[in-house]
């Protein structure tokens, strides 16, 4: 049959289909049942873009050509279903020239094959449309988390999704909805931190704001959350490392964030690289099949990690060949493979069907979802963007929400009178992330690693830059003093601290993800924190912003400092924006969104620390925070007052609803978030030492007061089980409502069944 015959009998199928299918299932339907098995399982290959580049993978040209042999065998043979990356790790490009790449694919795709299929096109849009050259990058999420600020978190999910769209990209890969369980994991930057609700609040905010209310919207993208399951538990905080995770925990931690997601309408799931108990979660049909497709009704695509099948085989050691293990993810439940460098994989699932060792329907399942995305994103009739239709990429007002975010991201974790700054006085600005724009914006900017200068954008102020604008050159002294490791000067910058009136030390993280971020030692550098113990000798006041996704121990300097500023990674804006809080032109209100540790030896999430941490004798008290969860200070001053509850007994599915008074008491206006835990007192499993269940954000003029409202249900009292239930068990309760972790108003409350 000839293609336009074909087309034309596609076409009728797709008027003639069955009238009680959805429109959608019926054009899936209609395309589906033309396919050969290999055109499905090249519906199920997602393929690196620099394999139809010439130059192929890691390549440093900085130019885009089409390997017409390559282009020809994967696009127009094979009409593979998605394609995903950057086409060079030394080459950054702008709208147009993504415009270009992705219609010269999506034409080849829509015309020159033999059902045209259009791919899907992924990226990973980690903080903003990082991978388009002038689109804003905005926090990345751990600080968006300690905003505690969902309408703003779903506001950058619109605006990376407009930025990405403008690039004719559809799909973004992200967010991340894992609970990271350890501080040392170098990807704690990339989520939205320890605690499963926050997380889960976080999730569905960002895929609100990235999806819309429909993908045929051809601003919005279809999200992949990622990375199921069990990725921010790696057992010795490194990164793709085998997670220890009993059922129980899975379900009670692990497992909400991505059932908020799918609750949110999650058009795909990544899978993470790791192992949870040993099993790899690429081989864990229970996982995949079981709880994420069954238990909590996932309809889209399951997605691989980067070369994960390949992973199976030489990191997993589950399989000896990358056949079986093709097989073995596929029937695990993987709808999509992220195989960046060939094709190898197509060829394995047509053999695995032929042989018996995949079912022929699981493939359908498969392509269903895939072609299920692609409907739905409209793919058929709007395959790309004209990018002249998107004059608001990097348009002021995105980077003012950018701005916003790394604003209301900045948590005040000590204040001892210095801060705000006083404008005009001599301030040295020193330490490693002082004068760095790579720095603030961590990984996943213009490169993978993001430490490449050359694609920086000059207007973008470093710390030091927004300091020496607001105080005035001749005033504000600069020196770097150390590199991330090494003391590169701390002499020299000692020397000039004796000319300044108060010290701004800035430290920070070298830009890294994944396994160049690992790190054997929590410690802040040894460098950085000598800088800090010399200047603190002049007797000076410092003041210590830290430029960091993980938690850094500070415990000997943090007493040597009189201000501490937690940054995490604030973007683009971060600069300006870490200036204007230090001179008090805005009023931080970021709380931590982990424990911050003040020991290697004591690293738990503050939920889980059990018995280990109960204040009683006999050495159980073994939780030493330097900074608990939900910490952070304000400008001003804040108080709650007049706790008081409707009723003080939840019975059956019931619920209670608890007021207080929330004060501002200080003389400036102020945002700050009041959080609601629960403590179970007596419970059949070793009860959560306390557990977050609502969050509020507030903002309060000077003197004014408010009456804030929560409403707390028998859901928000459960927990799993011993036999991996989520149960209400009749008894006690305390609720403590806090604007200051150390501080809360409680009051008990009772559950009858
Ligand atoms: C990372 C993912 C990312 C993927 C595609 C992987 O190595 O773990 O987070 O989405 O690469 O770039």
């Amino acid at each position: 049959m000839r293609f336009t015959q074909l087309k034309i009998s596609l076409l009728s199928l797709l008027l003639f289909s069955c009238a009680n299918e959805s429109a959608e299932e019926s054009k899936i339907n209609a395309i589906l049942s033309q396919m050969t098995l290999e055109e499905k399982a090249g519906q199920m290959l997602n393929l690196g873009l620099p394999s139809v580049l010439t130059g192929g993978y890691w390549d440093e040209r900085e130019e885009v050509v089409f390997d017409s042999v390559r282009f020809k065998k994967y696009i127009q043979k094979l009409n593979v279903g998605s394609i995903h990356n950057t086409p060079h790790p030394h080459f950054l490009p702008d709208a147009d020239t993504w415009h270009y790449i992705i219609k010269t694919i999506q034409d080849a795709s829509l015309k020159n094959t033999r059902l045209g299929i259009p791919v899907v096109y992924g990226i990973d849009n980690i903080h903003g449309a990082n991978y388009v050259k002038g689109s804003v990058m905005f926090p990345h999420q751990i600080g968006l988390a300690a905003s505690r600020n969902t309408d703003l978190v779903a506001r950058t999910a619109e605006i990376t999704s407009y930025e990405s769209r403008a690039a004719s990209m559809p799909w973004t890969y992200n967010p991340n909805a894992d609970v990271s369980f350890s501080p040392l994991w170098g990807r704690i930057a990339e989520s939205f931190g320890e605690d499963p609700y926050v997380v889960s609040q976080m999730t569905d905010a960002y895929i609100q704001g990235s999806q819309g209310s429909t993908l045929s919207d051809s601003t919005r993208t279809a999200v992949c959350v990622k990375h199921y399951l069990g990725y921010g538990a790696g057992s010795n905080g490194k990164d793709r490392a085998n997670a220890i995770i009993p059922e129980g925990m899975l379900r009670q931690y692990f497992i909400p964030p991505f059932e908020a997601a799918v609750k949110s309408g999650a058009m795909s799931v990544m899978v993470s690289s790791n192992s949870v108990n040993g099993v790899p979660c690429h081989a864990n049909s229970y996982y995949i099949n079981d709880i994420l497709k069954g238990e909590l009704g996932f309809e889209g695509v399951v997605l691989s990690d980067f070369s994960d099948v390949e992973f199976l085989v030489e990191a997993h050691e589950v399989v000896d060949n990358k056949k079986e293990a093709t097989w073995m993810a596929v029937n695990a439940g993987l709808d999509m493979l992220m195989n960046p460098y060939d094709a190898d994989v197509v060829d394995y699932i047509v053999e695995g069907v032929e042989t018996g060792a995949i079912a022929k329907e699981r493939i359908d399942d498969a392509v269903r979802r895939v072609l299920r995305l692609k409907f739905r994103l409209n793919l058929f009739e709007k395959p790309y963007n004209d990018p002249a239709n998107f004059p608001n990429l990097g348009a002021e007002n995105h980077v003012e929400v950018n701005y916003q975010a790394a604003s209301e991201s900045l948590t005040l974790l000590k204040n001892e009178g210095v801060l705000p700054l006083k404008a005009g006085k001599k301030i040295l600005v020193t330490g490693y992330a002082a004068n760095s724009i790579n720095i603030l914006n961590g990984a996943w900017s213009r490169t993978f690693l993001g430490q490449m200068t050359q694609f920086n954008d000059p207007t973008k102020a470093t710390i030091f830059e927004a300091i020496k604008k607001t105080n005035g050159i001749k005033n504000t002294l600069f020196g770097q003093g150390t590199d991330y490791l090494t003391d590169v000067n701390i002499d020299q910058v000692f020397k000039k601290a004796k000319y300044a009136d108060q010290i701004v030390v800035c430290v920070g993280e070298l830009p890294a993800t994944e396994k160049p971020s690992d790190v054997n030692e929590l410690d802040l550098p040894q460098a950085q924190q000598d800088l800090i113990k010399r200047l603190s000798t002049l007797g000076k006041p410092i003041v210590l912003v830290m430029v960091q996704g993980r938690p850094r121990i500070i415990r000997q300097i943090e007493p040597l400092v009189d201000a501490i500023l937690m940054a995490y990674l604030p973007g683009q804006e971060g600069g300006r924006a870490i200036a204007d809080a230090l001179f008090g032109k805005t009023n931080p209100s970021g709380k931590l969104p982990y424990t911050y540790p003040k020991y290697t030896g004591n690293i738990l999430p503050y939920y889980h620390k059990k018995t280990d941490a109960r204040d009683v004798d006999w050495g159980y008290n073994g939780f030493y925070p330097q900074y608990p969860f939900g910490h952070g200070l304000s400008y001003t001053t804040f108080t709650l007052s007049n706790l008081h509850l409707d009723t003080d007994t939840i019975q059956g599915d019931g619920a209670l609803r608890l007021q207080a008074t929330l004060t501002n008491t200080g003389t400036r206006k102020g945002k700050t978030t009041v959080e609601l835990y629960v403590k179970d007192l007596i419970a059949s499993v070793a009860p959560d030492v306390n557990k977050l269940i609502a969050f509020q954000k507030h903002e309060l003029q000077p003197g004014v007061q408010k009456t804030i409202s929560f409403e707390v249900a028998a859901k928000d009292l459960k927990f799993v089980d011993a036999k991996n239930q989520w149960v209400v068990e009749p008894g006690a309760f305390t609720l403590s409502l806090s604007i200051d972790p150390d501080k809360p108003l409680k009051k008990d409350i009772y559950y009858k069944n």
